[in-house]
């Protein structure tokens, strides 16, 4: 097996073709199209590097499958600006749902550690009646991080047991980095990267749904 570049790459690579997406004075949407553009294709080259293959067919997350979507998800401001241009494209009863939900996502949450947060049950307001992200292309870092070889473990898990979730680090740690990567390119154009909660986030954001 060749040695994979470390997250500290993914970090770099997030950062640069968010910072580039700014300069052409694309938006904060477009910064974080393109660092989610940049993480895709550097988790292709540590795939191939380190053969996860395997692994990744082993992987249980599938549409419909929710569990990891009761967990308060941080989010930078990009990513924010990525997720309301996502809403702005559902229909209006659609959106008007998810106000409603994440107006009651964020004070059901307000407050809450991520321990009491998931204990809490409180849905993302993005999932609709499906279990689908509404939102899945244009879905946080945080939620591309996410991932689990069992997903009966989550669903124990989500009713309150303890186990320890089989999680891919290399796609953990990617997307975490990204994300890092994603704010150092908003602060060093003068922008709060946050983060900021999702459900908080949706609500205050002065283009929300
Ligand atoms: S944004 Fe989408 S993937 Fe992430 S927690 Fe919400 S519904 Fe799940």
């Amino acid at each position: 097996m060749s040695s994979a570049p470390g997250y500290g790459e993914a970090r770099r690579r997030a950062d640069q073709a968010a910072g580039a997406a700014l300069a052409r004075e694309g938006g904060q949407a477009a910064a974080a199209r393109a660092a989610v553009a940049a993480t895709d294709s550097f988790f292709d080259l540590i795939r191939h590097t380190l053969n996860l293959d395997g692994h990744l067919a082993r992987m249980a997350c599938k549409a419909g499958c929710a569990w990891c979507c009761y967990q308060q998800v941080a989010v930078t401001s990009a990513e924010l600006a990525l997720i309301v241009e996502a809403v702005a494209g559902l229909p209006p009863e659609r959106r008007a749902e998810v106000r409603a939900s994440a107006a009651e996502a964020a004070v059901r949450g307000r407050g809450l550690d991520p321990g009491r947060y998931w204990a809490a049950h409180i849905r993302c307001p993005l999932l609709d009646e499906t279990d689908r992200c509404l939102v899945h292309a244009a879905r946080p870092m945080a939620c591309r991080a996410f991932n689990s070889a069992d997903a009966t473990v989550c669903h124990n898990s989500f009713l309150g047991e303890t186990g320890r979730i089989p999680v891919l680090a290399a796609q953990h740690g990617t997307w975490a980095h990204a994300q890092a990567g994603l704010a150092d390119a908003l602060a060093r154009a003068g922008i709060a990267p946050g983060p900021v909660a999702l459900a908080d986030g949706l609500t205050i954001s002065p283009t929300a749904p």
